[in-house]
């Protein structure tokens, strides 16, 4: 043992004895009692000097599938990485470990870059970590071969790919390392690979016998949710009014200008809400990101320059106002929420005028015709989530490829699978809207478009001749609100167009995608229209928190009618208004209209004193309304 007790004597042993056991060096080195994950099995893999490829978020622990193996086989490992802060991070972190890491780069001045080479050559290096264009310099490959090489280790591995997001045409070089060290287990990592990009990653790597290995992209605790976009900013403050005060949350925005707004906004409304994009000075960015990270109940209100690096483990939510243009992005975001494994809840709002206006960057673009059906696709993706009616963790993990030979379970802590939603056959349905679309001109908005189908004859509809259409009433059976959702996910689906330059009005979309449905050789399915996920989150009885916002035409005319009731009680009492009811009550009033006492003591905010005193007033102005 004395030996062994000599070998151990600082933390790493040197490059010429190796650890044994992979455990013991994790456990010595690191500090960390048990693997995670995928992590023991990708060790495993290395070890038996098999190729790997490894899936897996950031914050997930993806450096100790190759640096536990660079302590436990002899040589020096390789570690390719296009990130220099990245890199000097790690290095920095495995000395103080005291593992002798060492990095190559174009920010190394000469007489540092000598020493590190002197101390390659004396094989006292465990792990260099090197950039792909200093990599593939004939001066470093030739010095690498002419040593024993561990492993390889190619980070960001998405890179390599046409699909990623993040192309860098060098790494397509890397795959002559494959000849280079022929022998030498190799393993490449990525945070995000739908399957596209992970075919080329092993393609273009030449690690066609890796062993696959993808997870951590669940996190159980954390509650997803999607709710198309009706009043953002009122859906996020009833979203607020539901979280603790003290509970650090993110919000994301498509622009700088609507993040200072809305940061402003939280703000005046007693939040401590600031705004981070790459706009503002980086001094104040700095200040604003650390007092987020160090104090409780901060929100920052961000684009999404917000978040790169950084780790906070206990941000309670995440809101997007703005639909990203990805899964990826999504996901990425979303997954700053709880990490500390707390339940978490995240709420993403999408509206057509984000589809529509996501689709239209995405062809206006300069970007070759490759790069955009990749955006395309990648962008469909995540309206399809959004869109569909199924767990939304099945069909994220399914892309992510997590969900492969597991059983497909339903999660049990999404939006979709606490409140279900029913799919409908909306082919018929969605030929009427198209056709009024196409109709009256392609140029009105949702709420003229609702008139016509539902065969409402308003001044307007009258004045263009719309009563004499043949769709003028042939939606008669279906509410308001059913129609403006029915809009709206027509869009999302590519059927409709928002005139962004226009008035908003409503035009068909694409020939291609319009003219099968049309034509009936397409069906089309449809969600049922459903309420506010936001309400629901909040509620003490069922349907607590809808907003006045969101009634129909016919139900406002009775709110109003109600809260008028409402003054002169309170007038008479001689209280405040909301003494009496509160406004959550009266729009539940106006849109349930309970027809007795017995209903009407169902309502939120209705006890039994107030049902003695006001049921029989407001039931009459009930009775009264249409
Ligand atoms: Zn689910």
């Amino acid at each position: 043992m004395s030996d062994a007790s000599a070998r151990f004597a600082c933390a790493a042993p040197p490059a010429d004895h190796p650890f044994e056991d992979p455990r013991r060096a994790l456990r010595e080195v690191f500090g960390h009692e048990d693997f995670r994950g995928l992590q023991e099995q990708a060790v495993a893999t290395l070890l038996a000097g098999r190729d790997a490829l490894i899936v897996a978020p950031t914050g997930f622990g993806k450096s100790a599938c190759y640096q536990v193996p660079a302590l436990c086989r002899a040589g020096t490992a390789i570690v390719v990485s296009p990130l220099i802060a990245l890199m000097a991070d790690q290095v920095a972190q495995l000395r103080e470990a005291g593992v002798a890491a060492d990095m190559l780069n174009s920010s190394l001045p000469d007489e540092a870059r000598r020493s590190v080479l002197q101390r390659l050559r004396s094989g006292r290096t465990r792990l260099l970590y090197v950039a792909p264009e200093r990599l593939l310099m004939g001066g470093t490959l030739e010095l690498l071969r002419s040593l024993e090489i561990s492993l390889i280790a190619i980070d960001e591995a998405h890179c390599v790919s046409q699909w990623g997001h993040d192309f860098r045409p060098e790494y397509r070089r890397l795959s002559l390392l494959a000849e280079a060290f022929p022998g030498v287990p190799r393993i490449a990592l990525t945070a995000t690979a739908d399957a596209q990009t992970r075919s080329d990653i092993l393609e273009q790597l030449r690690l066609a016998e890796a062993e696959v290995l993808i997870g951590g992209f669940d996190r159980p605790n954390v509650r997803w949710s999607f709710a198309e976009k009706r009043e953002p900013l009122r859906q996020l403050d009833r979203f607020l009014a539901t979280r603790p005060r003290d509970s650090s949350g993110i919000v994301y925005v498509g622009s700088r200008k609507k993040a200072d707004q809305t940061a402003e906004r939280l703000a005046g409304m007693g939040y401590a809400a600031e705004s981070y994009h790459a706009g503002l000075e980086p001094e104040l960015r700095a200040a604003r990101q650390a007092r987020f990270l160090r104090e409780e109940g901060r929100i920052v209100v961000a684009t999404v320059a917000f978040g790169m690096g950084i780790d906070k483990p206990d941000v309670r939510w995440v809101v997007h106002l703005d639909l990203p243009r990805s899964l990826e992005a999504w996901y990425q975001e979303v997954g700053r929420a709880g990490r500390d494994g707390l339940p978490s809840e995240t709420l993403t709002l999408f509206g057509p005028n984000d589809v529509s206006f996501a689709r239209r960057m995405i062809e206006q673009s300069d970007a070759p015709e490759a790069v955009k059906r990749v955006e395309r696709l990648k962008l469909e993706r995540l309206v399809g989530v959004a869109e569909g009616t199924g767990c939304r963790r099945l069909a994220v993990l399914e892309y992510f490829g997590e969900r492969a030979g597991a059983p497909a379970e339903p999660c049990g802590n999404c939006d979709a699978c606490l409140e279900p939603q029913e799919e409908i056959d909306g082919t018929e349905t969605a030929r009427m809207a198209l056709s009024a679309v196409y109709r009256t001109g392609q140029v009105f908005g949702a709420a003229h478009l609702v008139e016509v189908l539902r065969g409402t004859a308003s001044e307007k509809v009258t004045r263009n001749g719309h009563d004499r259409l043949p769709v003028f009433g042939v939606g008669a059976g279906r509410s308001e609100a059913e129609w403006r959702s029915i809009l709206r996910q027509l869009t999302s689906h590519g059927l409709l167009e928002v005139d962004l330059e226009g008035h908003g009005g409503l035009r068909l979309g694409p020939a291609e995608r319009v003219r099968p449905v049309l034509r009936g050789e397409q069906a089309v399915s449809l969600r049922r229209p459903k309420a506010d996920p936001i309400a629901r989150g909040a509620r003490a009885k069922p349907r607590a928190a809808a907003a006045t916002a969101e009634m129909s035409g016919r139900d406002q005319a009775l709110f109003e009618a109600l809260k008028a009731k409402r003054r002169a009680l309170a007038e008479t009492a001689g209280v405040p208004p909301y003494v009496v009811f509160h406004d959550r009550t009266l729009v539940e009033m106006a849109q349930l209209r309970p027809g007795s006492r017995a209903a009407f003591a169902e309502l939120p905010g209705v006890g039994r004193s107030k049902l003695d005193k006001y049921a029989e007033a407001f039931l009459e102005v009930i009775a009264a309304a249409d």
